[in-house]
């Protein structure tokens, strides 16, 4: 039950109506009895500010910090984790005592459901595709692994830019493609063990596109798609079909959010529950 004592945690975001954090949050603190509530806030970015400075006067304990203000809201925040400022973005703000912390789990997400799935990065070589928030994430991440990577993008300076900052941080192999370049791009495919898709390329309600031809595809790449709907992207099914060895975006999902609710309460959710709420909420949009 909400009473006067009841701790708040939220999303703050733009479009927010479909967001899947509150239902999965809520569930996780009902099954554990404690006595937070967690509640959407669609901000606009001129709001962006207030809304924020609001986190610390009404002592919301946490928020969720989602499109279109993942960067933005950097810049009103008192300290940011290094990792976070490496990428260049955040998705979850921690308030301590009134300081407000930034941090970035979607790439933390990211490498513990690869961890979760048994595939070991070592000595791997990557390709990615996107040049945006979630490729960042999860570039930084891969490239304390892994033994190379390559970004395919749509645009050079997103891209280049990306290439610049892993290289300043990282001694390993770091290049990149352009998307028009289907020839390189294949032989680029040939040449490695994972493909990673970053873009929002075969995204609902677009299900039926994909960035990569089945063609380019062979039996032993593990190919990972962050998209979480729908499940099963078009990518996804044509790797499976060749036999790879597939990950969906919704354990990603499912792991950014566990290891904030973990930052803000102190307290390891459900993952079972916290899934299962994401996959019915998905199940609804078919
Ligand atoms: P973003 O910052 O806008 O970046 C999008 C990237 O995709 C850019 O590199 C962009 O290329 C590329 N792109 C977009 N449309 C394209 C097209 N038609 N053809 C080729 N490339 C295209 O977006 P984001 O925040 O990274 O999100 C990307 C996807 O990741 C979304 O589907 C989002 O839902 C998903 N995501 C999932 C999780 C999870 O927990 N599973 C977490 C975060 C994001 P340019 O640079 O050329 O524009």
């Amino acid at each position: 039950m909400i009473t006067s004592k009841t701790k708040i945690l939220c999303i703050i975001g733009n479009p927010i109506e479909h967001s899947m954090s509150v239902t999965m949050h809520n569930a996780a603190i009902q099954k554990l009895g404690l006595n937070y509530v967690y509640v959407a806030f669609k901000v606009f970015q001129n709001d962006l500010s207030s809304a924020i400075n609001g986190l610390r006067a009404f002592n919301i304990k946490g928020s969720s910090i989602t499109i279109p203000h993942k960067i933005t809201a950097m810049k009103y925040l008192d300290k940011i984790e290094p990792m976070a400022k490496n990428i260049g973005a955040i998705n979850t703000i921690k308030n301590e005592n009134g300081i407000l912390i930034g941090r970035n789990t979607d790439g933390e997400g990211f490498l513990k459901s690869i961890r979760e799935h048994d595939y070991d990065l070592k000595d791997k070589k990557i390709i990615l595709f996107g040049a945006g928030g979630a490729a960042r994430a999860c570039a930084f991440y891969l490239a304390k692994e892994v033994a190379g990577i390559t970004i395919i993008n749509r645009t050079n300076d997103r891209m280049n830019d990306l290439i610049l900052k892993l290289q300043s941080k990282y001694e390993i192999p770091i290049k990149g493609i352009n998307i028009s370049k289907s020839e390189d791009i294949k032989k680029e495919i040939e040449n490695s063990d994972m493909l990673v898709n970053t873009t929002p390329v075969g995204m609902y309600p677009d299900g039926n596109e994909s960035l990569v031809k089945q063609s380019w595809l062979h039996p032993e790449l593990f190919v990972v798609d962050v998209i979480y709907s729908p499940i099963q992207t078009k990518l996804l099914q044509k790797a499976s079909s060749i036999g790879c060895n597939v990950l969906p975006g919704v354990d990603m999902l499912v792991n950014q959010g566990i290891i904030a609710f973990k930052w803000w309460t102190g307290v390891s959710p459900d993952k079972k529950l916290m899934k299962q709420v994401v996959l019915n909420e998905l199940d609804e949009l078919k």
